[in-house]
């Protein structure tokens, strides 16, 4: 039987290469476990060959004037808005998450990127600075592109990450070789194709398919000047690594174990609203989710109360359906880890299931299409009463697990969600606007909200603390970190200082 899209292979030169792999995998939708289509491995031969497209195509590109770059990623810009539909179905076919998720978030925050950057080094982003030194001496520096760089992604935001990535690098003058997660790489060749109709040249943007030993196959390569990656702490330990040893410019985007915390003066609703956002959205296979819920005692019993009755505003089931806001998890060896953290949870660090379970969610048993029986399905699960040093609390789970954990003082809990080795995100809810200054500046995270949680515009500057990672992407700093710099001394009144002139 046919499946339903047409195979995935390496794009370079401008189109896709058909000829470049010698064996294949199957992609698979989570909602049911079906195949969706066959995903050809690039072979090393094929990556070598998309960095030498890239590397040709960089000295043109990066010369080109940055309005003419930015004319043709506006371009891009508008093309997937005009998509946004039907790749908003092909990410929910790849990844299980709702129709009613990718169609207004995954597509348009990646569009909305690609327009702020082609904007900003429109407007005047890359420009350098003078500085006057003396009336007959002066320093000018310019922002250079670095070269052909590594974009390696992970399957939670597949085309949004393809574009946080390839936006501010092609925007800058940089020419990429990208790598999606082999469980989401649907996407990749629509976005090559999509930048190639707005008018980026043969080799700007290229793909490669396959696992980890492609990405790592990518990143070490001689000629890669950048690895931009986003994964786990220990796959980024890894690419860091060996980037390191080519001394290549390296952008961490890794994992969490944020601290959502609930302080004494917050309004009930709000926090509960805050933490199932910060818990449930895309089944919790957020990077930046508040996993720690921090909650003075005093509001405990009011706090879950309310957030279980808010628990049925949960909808599982068809992905396509306009009121389903809660998916699958993304993929069998997931669902498995998740599981066993829940199973871990209840059994070894016997901690107080609230809400949901290990167990399959009771509407699979009935609903009317039965694949959806082999689908990667969980419960949204909500442990209380949670310790620091359960393995639930402490490591990232990724998956739809809310640990509840009872605070006395605000000091107390803020030494407390700073006691791990993550420093993504972090976020408080209070209506006193001097104590979440307060508490936000002393929180060792990189990214920060108050009263909300996960909203993160192309405007804002995102990157994690600690083990969770190294760099920025989006803003005007996620530009710098796609350029290097030039500084040029220039003297008009002969050399400063010599001391090789005669006594
Ligand atoms: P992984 O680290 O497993 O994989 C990330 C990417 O790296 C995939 O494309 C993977 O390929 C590839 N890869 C695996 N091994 C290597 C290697 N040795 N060298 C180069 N590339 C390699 O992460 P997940 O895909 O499981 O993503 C989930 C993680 O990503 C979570 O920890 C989450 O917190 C984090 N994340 C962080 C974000 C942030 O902005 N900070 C945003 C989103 C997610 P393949 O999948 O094909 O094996």
């Amino acid at each position: 039987m046919p499946l339903p899209y047409s195979p995935r292979f390496a794009y370079y030169d401008g189109k896709i290469q058909p000829s470049s792999s010698t064996s294949s995998f199957t992609t698979i939708d989570p909602a049911t476990s079906q195949p969706l289509a066959n995903i050809h491995t690039s072979t090393s031969h094929a990556v070598d060959a998309a960095i030498s497209s890239a590397s040709k195509a960089f000295p043109a590109w990066s010369s080109t004037p940055a309005i003419e770059r930015a004319r043709i990623l506006q371009k891009a810009a508008a093309i997937l808005r005009s998509r946004n539909d039907s790749l908003a179905k092909i990410e929910t076919h790849d990844t299980g998450k709702p129709f009613s998720e990718t169609s207004t978030v995954d597509i348009v925050t990646g569009a909305d990127v690609l327009e702020y950057f082609a904007n900003y080094v429109g407007g005047g982003g890359m420009n350098g600075e003078t500085i006057q030194l003396r009336p007959d001496a002066w320093v000018y520096s310019t922002k250079n592109a670095v070269g052909v760089c590594a974009g390696i992604g992970a399957w939670n935001y597949p085309i949004q990450i393809a574009l946080w990535k390839s936006a501010p690098c092609l925007a800058a003058g940089n020419t990429m070789v990208y790598k999606p997660s082999e469980f989401t790489p649907l996407h990749s060749t629509l976005l090559a194709e999509i930048y190639a109709e707005a008018g980026v040249p043969p080799g700007v943007f290229n793909v490669v398919q396959g696992g980890g030993e492609v990405g790592a196959y990518l990143t070490q390569h001689p000629s890669i000047a950048k690895v931009s990656f986003t994964g786990q702490v220990s796959t980024g330990q890894k690419v860091a690594a060996s980037a390191a040893g080519g001394m290549k410019y390296v952008t961490m985007e890794l994992g969490g174990k944020s601290a959502c915390i609930i302080l004494p003066d917050a309004d009930i609703e709000q926090a509960v609203d805050g933490a199932m956002m910060a818990n449930f959205f895309s089944t919790g296979q957020v990077c930046t989710n508040g996993t720690r819920v921090f909650i003075p005692s005093t509001l405990q019993s009011a706090f879950e109360k309310r957030l279980v009755e808010k628990m049925q505003y949960i909808r599982a089931g068809n992905v396509f359906d306009p009121a389903t806001n809660f998916g699958p998890l993304v993929s069998k060896p997931h669902w498995e880890k998740v599981t066993q953290y829940i199973q871990h949870g209840i059994n070894v660090d016997r901690a107080e299931l609230l809400y949901g379970g290990a167990s399959p969610p009771p509407w699979l048993a009935s609903h009317p299409d039965q694949t959806y029986k082999n689908g990667y399905w969980v419960q949204p699960t909500i442990f209380t009463n949670c310790t620091d040093t359960m393995t639930i609390v402490r490591e990232e789970i990724f998956g739809p697990v809310m640990a509840i954990l009872p605070y006395t003082t605000v000091p107390e809990a803020i030494s407390r969600a700073n006691n791990t080795s993550m420093g993504l995100a972090a976020g408080v809810f209070t209506s006193n606007l001097n104590l979440a200054h307060k508490v936000i500046a002393q929180l060792e995270a990189g990214i920060t909200w108050v009263n909300s949680w996960g909203e993160s515009p192309a405007e804002m500057s995102v990157g994690g603390w600690k083990m969770s990672g190294v760099g920025v992407e989006n803003g005007k700093r996620g530009l710098e970190a796609w350029t290097r710099n030039k500084s040029t001394l220039v003297e008009m009144g002969g050399v400063v200082g010599t001391v090789f002139a005669k006594l």
